[in-house]
């Protein structure tokens, strides 16, 4: 049968590979460390993790990643199972010996039959073959253009610029509004699709200053060049003078308080709605390098969003990434050459767990194919289901930016039974529902949960 190439073996490629190859599938990682390298990597060493030595929290019942975290040990995960194995104790983290944990990984990969590895950088779209990109946040610049010329420059990103992102259950709206400026759309729901925060001159006056005295982090070396384009962060606007913000993303022009219309806002935070369950609203223009507990504290100054629950906090990186909602069909693969499948965090999730997740299901997508079968849909009801549903097609596309799994990206529970929830029952009720859907998924390739899952 036809081999399957893999292009990067960090935690998607090296997770694709060995779900790939475990299906009796040849496979040939292709990885140009150590002859090129990133600003971020050490070692020649395959599932290195570049940064922290932590895979978040272990919690699968109250956890979005924690629950990621469950169906891929369900579904015999390499990251995952190898994470387990060189676990050190850091309370309900699952944070990991690193060298231990990428040594096991290479080792492992190694030893497959089915498996090589060729040191080599890979620069271009192949046209024959199957082929799956897992180049990361530091793909290589110079595949970086070759992906460019295939998808348009407007869709691969080399920076992400992230607003946080909040749970709309979480915003007060007896003091917020929704209403687009100017009411401008066709229809109601885009005259009133976007929710406002008011603020009065103190309001504001008070959020400058702690913008202004807030923590930031600082870029790596490297990491900056060419990224001031049209993406400032809001502290930078807030230096560059006290009134910049209020005539830019935070201006009030065509905005009228329902709550309070006689009285016209200083400034108005507005938020925009990021997937299309509407359970998850950005706020508008608010790109930041402000360190995550700094955010939090100033964030939660915005009148309305005193309680604001962060399904993501923001930030600005060095990041390659695809408008994967646009690019990539349900499949993971380019739908202008459906022999070439991206996985990772090139396909604009952020984080290792997710990357090495979109890598599980890369590879067994893409062994079905090679063996002539397909691969029964992945349920939108499991972390794995939520995360792929929402980069191939739930998110907002012009505003796309990459997402960690969260609870926001799950279809609301049905609350026929008991009425509105509490956040503890609810996250239960979410993980309760995936790991059947996920369990059921297993089954009907004819796996039971690998050994050490579905544990309670
Ligand atoms: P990677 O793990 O980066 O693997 C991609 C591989 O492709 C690399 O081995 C690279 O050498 C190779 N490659 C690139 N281009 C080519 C080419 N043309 N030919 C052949 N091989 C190529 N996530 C977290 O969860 N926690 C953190 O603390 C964290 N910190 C980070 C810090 C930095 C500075 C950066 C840049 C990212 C950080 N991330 C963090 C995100 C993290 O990189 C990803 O979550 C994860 O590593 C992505 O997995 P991946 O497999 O998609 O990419």
């Amino acid at each position: 049968t036809q081999e399957l190439h893999i292009v990067g073996g960090g935690m998607a490629g090296s997770e694709a590979a060995w779900q790939a190859a475990n299906r009796g599938i040849r496979v040939v990682i292709h990885e140009m460390r150590p002859k090129v390298g990133t600003f971020a990597h050490q070692t020649e060493k395959l599932g290195e993790m570049v940064c922290s030595n932590s895979f978040r929290s272990d919690d699968h019942k109250q956890n979005a990643v924690g629950l990621l975290h469950w169906e891929m040990l369900a579904a015999d995960s390499l990251i995952m199972r190898t994470a387990h194995a060189h676990r050190l104790p850091a309370g309900g983290a699952l944070a990991v010996d690193r060298e231990a944990f990428s040594q096991a990984v290479t080792d492992t990969l190694h030893a497959h039959p089915n498996v090589t590895v060729s040191q080599e950088e890979v620069t271009d779209l192949p046209d024959q073959g199957q082929w799956i990109f897992a180049t990361g946040p530091l793909t290589s610049p110079a595949l970086g253009e070759a992906i460019a010329t295939v998808t348009g420059a407007d869709r691969l990103a080399f920076f992400d610029a992230i607003a946080p992102i909040v749970h709309a259950d979480s915003i007060d709206m007896g003091t917020a509004w929704m209403q687009s400026r100017y009411d401008k759309g066709e229809t109601e729901d885009e005259q009133k699709a976007y929710i406002n925060c008011p603020m009065t001159r103190a309001d504001y006056e008070a959020f400058i200053d702690a913008l202004l005295a807030a923590d930031k982090t600082e870029f790596h070396e490297g990491e900056t060049a060419g990224y001031f384009d049209g993406c400032l962060p809001i502290e930078v606007m807030a230096e560059r003078g006290r009134e910049t913000l209020r005539h830019g993303p935070m201006k009030p022009i065509g905005l009228t308080n329902a709550h309070t219309p006689e009285q016209k806002p200083y400034a108005v935070v507005q938020l925009r709605r990021d997937n299309a369950l509407g359970t998850l609203f950005n706020i508008v223009g608010f790109q930041t390098k402000m360190k995550y507990g700094a955010q939090k504290e100033v964030f939660r100054l915005i009148p309305g969003l005193q309680d604001a629950s962060f399904a993501r906090l923001g930030g600005i990186h060095r990041n390659t990434f695809l408008n994967s909602p646009t690019l990539l069909d349900a499949q993971m693969r380019l739908r202008a050459r459906p022999n070439i499948r991206f996985a990772g965090q090139v396909t604009g999730v952020e984080g290792y767990v997710e990357s090495a997740a979109m890598g599980l299901l890369a590879g067994r997508m893409a062994a079905a194919e090679i063996a002539g079968q397909t691969l029964p849909e992945v349920p939108q009801d499991s972390a794995h289901g939520a995360l792929v549903h929402h980069i191939t097609g739930g998110a907002e596309a012009k505003t796309f930016q990459p997402m960690n799994v969260n609870f926001g990206l799950f279809r609301p529970l049905d609350d026929v039974r008991g009425g509105r929830r509490g956040r503890k029952e609810r996250y239960k009720g979410y993980t309760d529902r995936a790991k059947a859907a996920w369990t059921d998924w297993l089954a009907a390739q004819g796996e039971g949960p690998a050994q050490g899952a579905a544990a309670e």
